[in-house]
């Protein structure tokens, strides 16, 4: 495995009120669903919102930042990343709480725990959570969404800590949602979210939340090595209908395959390399684009670099 130069000494010697975890040359393979690619030059897993606020502040400027949550949308390439990958821990960021109709998440809480908070408070609207194997992190940068519903339809604000280490608030509005996409700014590093959800009665929400888990089991190869929906839908079609037209159920590159169960999803069957999986991914896209003209966009996040 390439190796970066290791900058853990001379940046905690820079940092002396620094409180998290920093590690150097720390695989990220593990840290993934797809369980593939390189390492992190630098690993930090802050203590808390103003640990973060001070690691910001104090890293030098030409220091390259890339946060994950539970790297459930991501490749991670071969030759890993340098700088610095930020992930939050559930000590410090994990917490849940629900408040009148307000449901509040620290942003490593995982997007299941929030909907068996709003739950257990007998709120409604939030049961898609239960079935995205994400954190509220990656759900705020992506706009996550199911069974009809999005994070842009139930979050009322989110706070976020920019590249210098100042604290931000942004209404849901400022957030900028599309389709599984936010046009807040890319550099922000969300650490909290509140949601709305509304008053309901507690077995009608849990018979939604159960409904939600059957229907995952039972259409999504969720026991795999995958990256859940690989392609956005085109505006009016279904990428995996497409990719099902073009040919590609079941296609391999190396250890990755398109998923026989759905087709927009890819699959590491033991031994894929990130190379073949973006390859395979690639492949897909030439394809669907070949038969039916359309050009599919990528909604895995793919960071890092190739092996030389
Ligand atoms: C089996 C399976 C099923 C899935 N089903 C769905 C589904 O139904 N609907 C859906 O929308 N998605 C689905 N996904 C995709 C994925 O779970 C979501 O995109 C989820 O929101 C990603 O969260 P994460 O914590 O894993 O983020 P990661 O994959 O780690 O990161 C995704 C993006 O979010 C950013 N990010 C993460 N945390 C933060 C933070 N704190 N601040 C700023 N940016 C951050 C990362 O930089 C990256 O750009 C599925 C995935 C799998 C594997």
């Amino acid at each position: 495995m390439a190796l970066f130069p290791d900058l853990v000494p001379e940046l905690k010697a820079a940092m002396p009120q620094l409180r998290g975890r920093l590690l150097a040359n720390e695989p990220l393979a593990p840290l993934t669903w797809f369980r593939v690619g390189g390492p992190a030059q630098l690993l930090f897993t802050p203590a808390d919102a103003d640990d973060l606020g001070y690691f910001l502040g104090a890293l030098p400027r030409d220091i390259d930042v890339t946060v994950v949550g539970v790297g459930s949308n991501l490749i991670v390439r071969d030759g890993g990343l340098p700088g610095v990958v930020i992930r939050l821990g559930g000590r410090g960021f994990g917490e849940t709480s629900a408040d009148g109709d307000v449901v509040s998440a620290g942003t490593a809480a995982l997007d299941k725990r929030v909907a068996e908070a709003a739950a257990n408070a007998g709120l409604g609207g939030l049961e898609f959570y239960h079935g995205i194997p994400g954190t509220i992190g990656g759900a705020l940068r992506m706009n996550a969404g199911a069974n009809g519903r999005e994070t842009k339809d139930v979050l009322i604000e989110a706070s976020a800590i920019s590249r210098d280490g100042t604290l931000h608030r942004l209404s849901n509005a400022e957030m900028g949602f599309s389709y599984r996409h936010s046009g807040a700014d890319p550099a922000l590093i969300f650490t909290s979210a509140r949601f709305r959800g509304e008053p309901m009665d507690r077995a009608t929400i849990r018979a939604r939340m159960d409904e939600v888990q059957r229907h995952r089991e039972t259409a999504q190869p969720v026991r795999e090595k995958t990256g859940g929906s690989t392609f956005k839908n085109p505006p009016g079609q279904s990428a995996w209908k497409l990719i099902d037209a073009a040919g590609c159920r079941g296609l391999r590159v190396g250890g990755a395959q398109v998923s026989e169960m759905h087709c927009n999803f890819l699959i590491n069957t033991g031994s894929a390399t990130a190379q073949d999986i973006e390859t395979l991914g690639d492949t897909v896209r030439a394809r669907v684009k070949d038969h039916s003209g359309i050009e599919l966009q990528w909604e895995i996040k793919r960071i890092g670099r190739a092996l030389d």
